[in-house]
């Protein structure tokens, strides 16, 4: 009888984990909700207050960016969060290819290209970088709802996001191989994210695209690795006007009139987050 019962509890253990896992298997999306809440707990436990007058001093964006490096490299752009047709994306060439992207991003992808070179032995190409609004609206007139996005929602716009290959190994087929497996695992240490990941869909309202990479810098690339959270949702993680620490960096999301940075801060950078807040990263010490 004992026997009977254990294996009944046994049995009906192993039903419950298959269908919890069956929860995840069909709604993968939940899993970057979980996560986000755990990272938001994570970041909370990391936090540090400056509410001292001596200490620090508030600025309005305008003020501060008079002052401070300003980058746009934490925009959010989907489909709820568009930007318009004359949206000032910073451009610049990278180094004469003609390839054109945001300017906070070309050492970046430089050091990034290099490491695929270095490591795996292939080179790696862009696809496709800056888009403007009116190319935007080219292709998607070309291509249709089902592949391009609607103009004013494309990442490309912004110069933020590079479509990138290597030599027989485009697109979907770029994750098979090994410089596809390298930029999927490791562009997180150069700042850059995989934008749309496996399962993100309902979120991010694309299927995985392995080829995509969005730059948002360091550490916020790495709080995204390391919390599995979906960019769309990474603002959220962040308290109004509260600095975290995070491995060598103080962050803090502020609102645009009432930017807080401490005195002696030497290396800051703020970037505006499209949603009517400032991130401030200030590096703390050298990697
Ligand atoms: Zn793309």
């Amino acid at each position: 009888m004992k026997k009977l019962l254990l294996s009944i509890g046994a049995g009906l253990l192993i039903i419950g984990a298959i269908l919890v896992g069956m929860k995840f298997w069909f709604k993968p999306d939940l899993v970057y909700k979980r996560n986000a809440k755990k990272a938001a707990k994570d970041l909370a436990s990391a936090s540090k207050v400056i509410e001292d007058e001596e200490t620090s001093k508030i600025y309005t964006f305008e003020e501060a960016s008079k002052i401070y490096k300003v980058d746009q490299s934490l925009l959010l752009v989907n489909q709820e969060h568009t930007i318009d047709a004359d949206f000032p994306s910073d451009i610049v060439e990278y180094k004469d290819t003609g390839v054109l992207m945001n300017s906070c991003i070309t050492e970046h992808y430089s050091d990034l290209s290099a490491a695929v070179s270095e490591k795996i032995g292939d080179k790696l190409y862009v696809m496709s970088s800056y888009r403007s609004y009116e190319d935007q609206q080219r292709v998607y007139e070309e291509e249709g709802a089902e592949i391009a996005a609607l103009p004013g929602t494309s990442e490309h716009q912004t110069g933020l996001a590079l479509d990138v290959y290597v030599s027989e190994f485009a697109g979907a087929g770029f994750i098979e191989s090994d410089a596809g497996m390298f930029v999927n695992e490791h562009c997180y240490d150069y700042g850059f994210i995989i934008r749309y990941p496996y399962g993100g869909e309902s979120v991010t309202g694309f299927t995985y695209e392995p080829w995509h990479i969005r730059y948002v810098g360091l550490p916020h690339s790495k709080i995204i690795e390391e919390s599995g959270c979906l960019f769309d949702n990474y603002a959220d993680l962040f308290e109004i006007g509260k600095y975290y620490e995070y491995y060598g960096y103080e962050i803090a999301r502020m609102p645009e009139d009432r930017i807080e940075i401490p005195k002696d801060a030497q290396d800051v950078l703020l970037s505006e987050d499209g949603l009517g807040y400032v991130f401030v990263t200030i590096k703390t010490a050298e990697k």
